[in-house]
């Protein structure tokens, strides 16, 4: 199967950088009509990158976060059906760190996220602190903890994203993300039916680049990755893109 790339641009790119970004890809639309692509942009670039890739219906466009709310007095907040997006990312390390969401938190936005739109990435993995500590899979079961019963017919993409390896330059060794995912991939198998697991994708994230892609994608159970800061550099993703053909 081909992998899939979620490009997460996090706070990098203005609505004017996105839609230079956008620019490049439709100048290369051969390389993103081969490649499954989903491109997170900031909030306030949503509509504008939709409305410059209508032709190329194949890329999905999501957010990079929404409210536990779905709507009401939330100022500066934004519900999952505020805008038509195919997909919303819940749980990122940035959102559990910077603002403090728990466990509680993103299971009510994954439960909205499941609500209205097609697909919805939730993000987990391990502190360095928490994998020393030999904390790993007790942090995984936590986190996992909030899957619901029902993925109400949508698609769920499980993002493993060692907190330790995001934004660090250091990537998981194939060995460790393979055990992970085998864990992972166990707990979901105790808990769905093969129906619902057809709809769960397995992803990998943390510093994946156009010199560690080739070798991560060798990884059974991987379906596809997460991608940040080289994600948001046209030049780069397009080195991972091409690496996969
Ligand atoms: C991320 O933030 O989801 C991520 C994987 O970031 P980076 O690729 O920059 O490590």
């Amino acid at each position: 199967m081909n992998k899939i790339f979620a490009a997460n641009w996090k706070m990098y790119l203005n609505e004017q950088e996105s839609l230079d970004f956008v620019s490049k890809i439709l100048s290369n639309k051969h390389l993103f009509l081969s490649n499954k692509v989903m491109i997170f942009p900031s909030h306030t670039a949503i509509s504008s990158v939709k409305s410059a890739l209508q032709n190329l219906s194949n890329i999905q466009v999501g957010m990079q976060d929404c409210d536990i709310e779905m709507s009401g007095a939330v100022t500066g907040s934004n519900s999952i059906n505020s805008i038509f997006v195919d997909s919303c990312i819940v749980g990122h390390s940035e959102r559990r760190t910077i603002f403090k969401e728990d466990e509680k938190m993103i299971k009510q936005k994954l439960e909205n996220s499941l609500k209205t739109v097609k697909s919805t990435i939730l993000c987990i993995g391990e502190t360095l602190e928490e994998k020393k500590q030999d904390e790993t899979f007790k942090i995984l079961d936590k986190q996992l903890s909030i899957l619901p019963s029902t993925l109400n017919g949508k698609k769920l993409i499980i993002a493993y994203e060692p907190v330790w390896a995001i934004g660090t330059g250091l990537v998981a060794s194939n060995d460790y993300i393979k055990e992970v995912l085998s864990y992972i991939n166990n707990a979901i198998k105790s808990l769905y039916s093969d129906e619902i697991l057809s709809n769960i994708n397995l992803f990998y994230g943390g510093s994946v680049n156009e010199s560690s892609v080739e070798s991560l994608s060798t990884i059974p159970l991987l379906d596809g990755f997460l991608v940040g800061s080289a994600s948001a550099d046209f030049k780069k993703f397009e080195n991972i893109l091409k690496k996969m053909r």
